[in-house]
C-alpha cells in the first residue's frame, strides 16, 4: 500500500498526577526517593513532558491536546475520561503519560519505558510504538517485550480513543531518569513514529 499523504493523528495528551505551585506538589507519594533537585515529582515530570510532546505533535502537522496543560491541580480520573470523550474522533489516539517507581528507595535494577494498552485497537499502536522506543531512544540491555495489557487501569478502560498509558522511565533510578529527561527529543520522535506506523498499517492486510 502507497501512503501519499501523512494521516494527521488528533493526539489526546494526559499527563497523570497533579503538578506544583510554589513549592507545594500537591500529589502525595509519586515522586523519586529523594525531592528536587536531587530526584523528580512524578506529575511535574509528566507534565513537562506533555507539553514538549505537544509542542513537537503539532510542529510535525498533528493535532495535539493537552488536557492537562498548566493545572496544577490532580484533575480527577472520571474528567479527564470525560473531556477525552469530547474531543475523541476517528483519527483520535489518547495517551496518559507517567513515570514509573519499583519502591520508595533508589533502585538500579528497572529501567525504561512501559507501554501499557487494553484493546485491541490500542494494542498495534502498543506494538509499534514499544518497538520504535527500544530501537531508538532506548540503549538499555536486557530488555524484552516492553508492551503489556492492562485490563484495570481506568483511563485504558474509561477512553472513547484508542488509548496508550506509556511509563517513560524509572523515577527511583536515577540513571534511568537522569537518560529520559537528557533524550527526551528521541523519546518523543519515537512515540510520534510508532503511532504514525501503527495508525498506517490500519486497513492494509499485513
Ligand atoms: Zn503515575
Amino acid at each position: 500500500m502507497v501512503t501519499e499523504r501523512k494521516k494527521v493523528i488528533r493526539i489526546i495528551v494526559d499527563a497523570g498526577h497533579g503538578g506544583e505551585a510554589l513549592g507545594c506538589y500537591v500529589t502525595p507519594g509519586k515522586r523519586s526517593p529523594e525531592p528536587p533537585p536531587v530526584g523528580v515529582y512524578e506529575g511535574v515530570l509528566n507534565r513537562w513532558f506533555a507539553r514538549k510532546f505537544c509542542e513537537v505533535a503539532k510542529a510535525k502537522g498533528h493535532e495535539a491536546i493537552n488536557l492537562v496543560g498548566d493545572a496544577v491541580i490532580d484533575i480527577s480520573l472520571k474528567d479527564r475520561c470525560k473531556t477525552e470523550a469530547l474531543f475523541a474522533n476517528k483519527n483520535s489516539v489518547f495517551i496518559s503519560f507517567h513515570n514509573n517507581a519499583l519502591g520508595n528507595i533508589w533502585q538500579d535494577q528497572a529501567t525504561g519505558p512501559r507501554v501499557l494498552y487494553k484493546s485491541n485497537k490500542a494494542r498495534k499502536l502498543a506494538v509499534k510504538v514499544a518497538q520504535e522506543l527500544s530501537a531508538k531512544a532506548v540503549a538499555i540491555k536486557g530488555w524484552r517485550s516492553i508492551y503489556r495489557q492492562r485490563k484495570y487501569l481506568y483511563v485504558l478502560k474509561k477512553t472513547k480513543s484508542p488509548a496508550l498509558l506509556i511509563e517513560l522511565s524509572f523515577m527511583d533510578n536515577k540513571e534511568d531518569v537522569a537518560y529520559f529527561q537528557a533524550n527526551v527529543n528521541d523519546y518523543i520522535d519515537s512515540i510520534l513514529k510508532g503511532l504514525e506506523n501503527g495508525l498506517e498499517s490500519e486497513g492494509s492486510n499485513d
